[in-house]
């Protein structure tokens, strides 16, 4: 018998890498591309970093698992110290898992059990995973949902403040957006069965749109009046990823749950959930757990993520080249009537193309993807309709990459009929 992948996975390019290395990756036949998805999001401090491969290779030599059920690790404990210093001021009980969904299930729970509520309000377009619990709070694509239901019940779904699909400005749309999660509080969730808001500080995989800092602050003050926790899923946006530690920093909103992955270990698979003392109290003891959860190599490999990013000041830099990045995709834009949208925030860039009529063009998009691939640049896209074309490359990306994928990209458009 000849076993072969799955065709459930689908594969954004048809590349089989055989190596990595800073914001490169090598096929099998030697040939380099820029690698501006970072494996969605996660090799924050580029590929095979030295000193995030020196911290793992030295911690398998020592104790690759030490199930935290049942014995404690230092480097778990160490990483928690660590953590204390970056996260949100008061959220200082930190609890593991393994990838995104996880820690989004793991978020799920304690807010249920913490306020003795059902609900939870998601908005249109959040992406938060694709284990039952979280996809049953996904709304990016109907792919994640199709055919696996009946899902999580008790969960409704708000109006996103979508500017550029609304035709609004960014303060009509939040204006809007919250006027709508009023509506959805007094006729579909009350605020009495409402347990959690779960929200992306830059939605992700639903097509890359910043939210704007006044929705945040709204959902702030709405969370306030109604005992309700404000869930910041910090998978994507988190460490760095945005320009500022986390993507909710833009807006000096705190959150109640902040929910961390991807960039956290440089691709070594951990996750982790961040909330008050007072809140994780109110958890089941022993209610969460796994056997990898918190597995030793990811937590050195974190420890080591958290030093490279510190001491060659990642956040900085995935500010100001997020900064050229998106002047220079709005720049490329200006040429191509389809590449309609240019929005991001820090080192998450995004083009939405639209045709002529408006509608959603996904067909432009994937051939300028295409073109972008076929030239050596590696990218993805996101959005309901496929039609966001996004850049996520690695934080220590400098600049000469970014006008390097930036030329590579003109000439997408061009060849893309954009
Ligand atoms: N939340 C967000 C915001 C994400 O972007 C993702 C992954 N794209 C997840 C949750 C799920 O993470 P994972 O794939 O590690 O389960």
């Amino acid at each position: 018998m000849t076993a072969e992948l799955s065709p459930v996975l689908k594969q954004a390019t048809p590349v089989t890498v055989a190596r990595g290395e800073g914001v490169h990756l090598y096929d099998e036949d030697g040939r380099r591309y820029l690698d501006f998805t970072a494996g969605i999001g996660v090799t924050s401090t580029g590929h095979c970093h030295p000193k995030v491969v020196e911290a793992a290779q030295r911690q398998v030599a020592t104790l690759i698992h030490g199930q935290y059920t049942t014995v404690m690790h230092r480097p778990l404990l160490r990483l928690t110290e660590r953590l204390g210093e970056v996260l949100p001021e008061g959220l200082d009980r930190l609890f593991y898992v393994n990838s995104g969904s996880e820690a989004v299930e793991a978020a799920l729970r304690l807010a249920r059990q913490a306020t003795g509520r059902q609900n939870a309000i998601v908005f249109q377009g959040s992406f938060h995973g694709r284990t039952m619990g979280a996809a049953s709070l996904t709304t990016s694509g109907v792919k994640i949902r199709a055919g696996i239901g009946p899902l999580v019940p008790g969960v409704a779904v708000a109006p996103f403040p979508y500017a550029y699909r609304l035709g609004m400005t960014e303060e009509e749309a939040s204006a809007f957006a919250l006027r709508e999660l009023d509506l959805l509080l007094a006729s579909v969730s009350s605020p009495k069965d409402t347990a959690a808001f779960f929200i992306e500080p830059v939605l992700g995989e639903g097509g890359y749109v910043p939210v704007p800092p006044s929705f945040l602050a709204g959902l702030r003050e709405r969370a306030d009046a109604h005992g309700i926790l404000l869930v910041a899923d910090e998978v994507q946006t988190g460490f760095g990823r945005t320009g500022r530690f986390w993507g909710i920093d833009h807006s000096g909103v705190r959150p109640d749950i902040v929910i961390t992955a991807k960039g956290l270990a440089s691709g070594f698979p951990l996750s982790a959930i961040a909330a008050p003392h007072a809140l994780m109290e109110k958890a089941w003891p022993g209610s969460q757990g796994g056997t990898y959860g918190g597995n030793a190599v990811s937590c050195a490999a974190a420890l080591a993520t958290l030093d490279v990013i510190q001491e060659e000041g990642l956040v900085d830099n995935a500010a100001r080249m997020g900064e050229r990045l998106l002047s220079g995709l709005a720049k490329a834009a200006e040429a191509h009537p389809r590449a309609a949208d240019v929005r991001g925030l820090g080192l998450m860039a995004a083009t939405e193309f639209t045709a002529p009529d408006g509608t959603p063009d996904a067909d432009t998009a994937a051939r300028a993807h295409k073109a972008a691939v076929d030239a050596g640049l590696l990218l993805l896209t996101c959005g309901p309709y496929g039609n966001v074309v996004r850049m996520i490359p690695p934080l220590i990306v400098d600049a000469d990459q970014v006008d390097q994928a930036l030329s590579i990209w003109s000439e997408a458009l061009a060849q893309a009929g954009a």
